[in-house]
């Protein structure tokens, strides 16, 4: 019988008492949805199951309430009241002959508490992870034994609830099994601190504790960050990370291994272009145990999958961002449908919605977090109500989205762009340092457009309000996209900035400087000989990923925000901090706390945002990153002509993306999808209940 090159990846993997149907492995991922949205969560597990996933996860989950992590929505098993909201999930999950598990966690010096009001639990005492007033307080003997009763108890309501697979959480900084081992946060001078054996003594006894609780029918997996990428300040791979999987190596049923913290663990495209990148440090895992091992990297390609498997490196392919991009990963690679696969792109915003709390979206899966409140499904569209013919205006991630999915709904799609590619900012925001897997937002799609017979794609065409009245399309879904202002206005300073020409277009101040936004930027224009300002009141990435470029090739840049650190937004995508180190690295000087007051002949002023000093900085060139200006100057011309008698034209005009409103690469992408889902849908439906909303109980429990 003749081997396909992926088979080896559909092969089972026996794990402890239970049995994974392939090596699709689902990491514990958050998701914003937690025991905060029990129906969302189910529907977004169940989805990976029925793509093809053979063990499906949870996000972290709460064993008791001196572990609350409010005002973040993850999982909770404080007690029985939290098994109806998990079963959901497992029968989600079981409904597609997957594998539910579950990540336990008690969070300690990492837990807010601040809806509990219980004080945090640490080895040592000390100030809590996030800035909070309340400190951790020391564990005593009593403390460890309750600890290891919670954590017994959760396990075996988590097989109640129809887990089959029981995580031990030692990672990303954030659990206090981790917490004991590393002597950072464990000073202390009895058993349980010291030498390595007495600081894994309490995993030690969790893991055991475990296995005896739900160990006959559920496996016990253990999730160990072997390295914190903190070299000899913290855990290494080499050093004390190996030893902990040499000294616990037979104890769990899987081994669940990355690099910690979360930064290091859920890396972006920007920083570790590769897939895989975590391999050099979790490799010798298998050596030292019998166990399965599973392990991440972004994972999105088979043959790296098959690589890994073949040389020994994993038995599971963990993923949780590829599996977010495309839940139907698996059953794609499957089916000899790779080239269908929607690869992650490594952007992070998924994150950014757990760390708002709010549920997770995706830029390459606009369905994600929307299986079940908007009944999105990532393969399948509801079909046309209609031959209706439509024109979308503009290739952008709106208009490749919305194309899309009018074409997969099954509608005449005429596509027309006015650029000789495809892609509007995803193609030129990827040509940017370190941008350049975003590409992918624009392959993926032009790939997909181009199977189907019902799109016709037209590049290098503009479209004016005439061309539109001669085609005789009334459905027109405009997503022409939007500009960066060049006048200085933003969130800081509702007015043009002294100094610039008064044209919010401009690219040249009054005295001659090279005034110049990210457009221009992107576009490749010549930047003078002579000290660049760059100012940043847009907040976001793209002015930190400009200083970033224009440093590294050599330009003096100063770098100057009202925030009071670099992109502060990217906090959000666990980034910031390497987005301040690259420009310190690269000798930007960084100037927070000041706004752009006015623009000299040479030279810009800065204004102190609490005590109104100034001062002068020398400038050849000044790029301004503040807000950006929807591009509607089609959509006025056919809306004036709607008007008229003379083209009594029946038009449904849709403005979408960044034309309706700017924003990331994902709101267009989501706005596109949500456009071409709506068009023709009951209009009661569209007006009324935007989506379902899952209503608190009133009953107390
Ligand atoms: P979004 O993020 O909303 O998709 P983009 O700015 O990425 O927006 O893309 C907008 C695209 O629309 C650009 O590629 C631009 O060239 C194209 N475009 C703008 N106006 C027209 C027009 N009148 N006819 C055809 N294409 C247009
Ligand atoms: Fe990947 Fe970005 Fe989607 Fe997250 S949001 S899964 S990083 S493409």
């Amino acid at each position: 019988m003749s081997t396909r090159p992926y088979d080896i990846l559909f092969e089972p993997v026996k794990i402890g008492p239970v049995t994974a149907k392939n090596r699709f492995y689902q990491v514990p991922h958050c998701c914003g949805m937690g025991h905060l949205r029990p129906q969302a969560h189910a529907a977004m597990r169940g989805m990976k199951a029925e793509g093809g996933w053979a063990v499906v996860s949870t996000e972290e989950t709460e064993i008791h309430p001196s572990s609350d992590l409010s005002p973040y929505a993850e999982q909770r098993l404080w007690d029985k009241r939290d098994i109806p909201a998990l079963q959901l999930m497992t029968e989600a999950v079981h409904q597609h002959g997957a594998l539910a598990a579950i990540e336990l966690a008690h969070n300690g010096y990492h837990s807010p508490n601040l809806f509990s009001r219980t004080p945090p639990l640490a080895p040592s005492p000390m100030a809590q992870h996030a800035v909070n007033t309340l400190q951790a307080r020391a564990m005593d003997k009593r403390d460890i034994r309750e600890l290891r009763r919670w954590h017994r108890q959760a396990a075996l309501n988590a097989k109640q609830a129809g887990f089959d697979i029981i995580y031990v959480y030692a990672g990303h900084g954030m659990t206090l099994t981790q917490q004991f081992m590393l002597p950072e946060f464990n000073t202390r001078s009895d058993e349980y601190g010291g030498r390595l054996e007495n600081r894994i003594r309490l995993t030690r006894e969790i893991l055991q504790d475990t296995q005896e609780a739900v160990g006959d029918s559920c496996a016990v997996a253990f999730r160990f960050a072997v390295d914190e990428l903190k070299g000899m300040d913290g855990m290494q791979a080499q050093e004390e990370g190996r030893a902990v999987v040499e000294l616990l190596a037979e104890l769990p049923d899987l081994w669940d291994v990355n690099v910690s913290d979360w930064s290091n663990d859920s890396q972006t495209t920007r920083f570790a272009l590769q897939e895989g990148y975590q391999t050099p440090y979790i490799e010798f895992v298998k050596q030292v145990t019998t166990k399965p091992v599973v392990a991440v990297g972004r994972l999105n390609s088979p043959d790296t999958m098959v690589s890994m498997v073949k040389r020994g490196v994993v038995d599971l392919i963990g993923a949780a961002r590829p599996s977010i991009a495309d839940p139907y990963l698996p059953n794609k690679i499957r089916d000899n449908r790779s080239d269908e696969i929607r690869e992650c792109i490594g952007c992070n915003i998924c994150v950014s919605a757990d760390n708002l709390g709010v549920p997770i979206r995706c830029t390459q899966n606009p369905t994600m977090g929307e299986e079940w409140r908007r009944g999105w499904h990532p393969e399948r569209a509801s079909p046309k109500k209609s031959d209706a013919q439509t024109l979308v205006v503009g290739a952008g991630p709106a208009g490749l989205e919305c194309s899309l999915q009018l074409a997969k709904r099954g509608y005449q799609v005429i596509l027309s762009e006015a650029h000789t590619q495809l892609g509007g900012r995803v193609r030129t925001e990827a040509a940017l340092k370190g941008l350049s897997a975003w590409g992918r937002v624009a392959d993926y799609r032009t790939y997909a457009l181009k199977q189907l017979p019902n799109v016709a794609l037209y590049t290098d065409s503009r479209v004016d309000a005439a061309m539109v009245q001669e085609l005789g399309i009334s459905n027109i879904f405009l997503a022409t996209g939007s500009h960066w202002r060049a006048d200085g206005v933003g969130r800081s300073q509702r007015t043009p900035l002294a100094g610039l020409s008064q044209r919010p277009q401009s690219v040249a101040s009054s005295s001659g400087m090279s005034v110049l936004t990210p457009d221009q930027i992107m576009a490749g224009h010549a930047i003078a000989a002579g000290p660049v300002v760059i100012y940043d009141d847009d907040q976001a990435y793209m002015a930190g990923v400009i200083a970033d470029q224009l440093s590294s090739s050599g330009h003096t840049v100063t770098f100057v925000t009202p925030a009071s650190v670099v992109s502060p937004w990217t906090e959000h995508t666990l980034e910031q901090e390497r987005i301040q180190a690259t420009l310190l690295q690269q000798n930007v000087q960084i100037i927070t706390g000041k706004t752009l007051h006015k623009v000299d002949a040479d030279s810009v002023q800065t204004r102190c945002h609490y005590t109104g000093t100034t001062d002068a900085i020398a400038c050849a060139t000044l790029i301004l990153v503040t807000e950006r200006l929807p591009d509607t100057s089609l959509y006025q011309a056919l809306d004036a002509l709607k008007q008229t008698e003379a083209a009594k034209a029946d038009w449904q005009i849709t403005l979408i993306g960044d034309a309706l409103s700017p924003g990331l690469i994902a709101d267009a992408v989501f706005n596109g999808h949500l456009a071409a889902e709506n068009f023709q849908a009951d209009p009661l439906r569209i007006e009324q209940a935007l989506f379902r909303r899952e209503m608190p109980s009133l009953e107390s429990a």
